[in-house]
């Protein structure tokens, strides 16, 4: 049985995400959606309404996969939280190099560690590889049209909050 633990900040949650978690679906048993709680990053959306909005949107998309996927949030080290919810894998997307160099450095660390958990890439989908969160926050905040970067439903909270 493959668990899965996909890990991001989801800050919002975009149809790159989205991709992810479809066919990260395909792969594993079950998912486990962890919302990371940063000292560092100041969010546009509070971790409980990122879980609200997550878990919306799966059961909007997803109806016949809510069974298998949890949302839930989390603080410190991604591989300490799979290993909590009992995960062998970590999920991550690949959209460009920078994004290659980062969570391949990271998965070398966490297996340097000892985890047990690996890491799989998945390559993010051509058409939507350009699809990042703090591009869409940043145009959203100069009240820029997201609607091909995010679900409706996210978009209509995301002028809510900066309106
Ligand atoms: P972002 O990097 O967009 O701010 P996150 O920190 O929430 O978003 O990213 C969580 C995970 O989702 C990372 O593995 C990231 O590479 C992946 N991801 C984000 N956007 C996309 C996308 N457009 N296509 C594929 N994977 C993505």
């Amino acid at each position: 049985m493959l668990k899965g633990f996909y890990p991001g900040s989801f800050d919002p949650l975009t149809f790159g995400h989205l991709d992810i978690i479809t066919r990260g679906l395909s792969l594993v048993n079950s998912l486990v959606i962890g919302v990371g709680v940063s000292a560092t990053k100041k969010p546009i959306f509070t971790i409980e309404e990122r879980l609200e909005m997550i878990s919306l949107e799966i059961s909007n998309c997803l109806p016949d996969q809510v069974d298998k996927v949890q949302v839930v949030a989390f603080e410190g080290l991604m591989v300490h939280a799979a290993e909590q919810y009992g995960a062998n894998v970590i999920l991550r997307g690949l959209r460009n190099t920078g994004d290659f160099n980062y969570e391949t450095q990271m998965a070398n660390i966490n297996r340097q560690t000892s985890s047990p958990v690996e890491t799989v890439f998945l390559a993010a989908s051509p058409e939507i590889s350009h699809i990042s969160s703090t591009q869409v926050r940043q145009i959203a905040q100069l009240k820029g049209d997201v609607s091909m970067f995010c679900p409706t439903s996210i978009c209509e909270k995301l002028k809510a909050k900066l309106n």
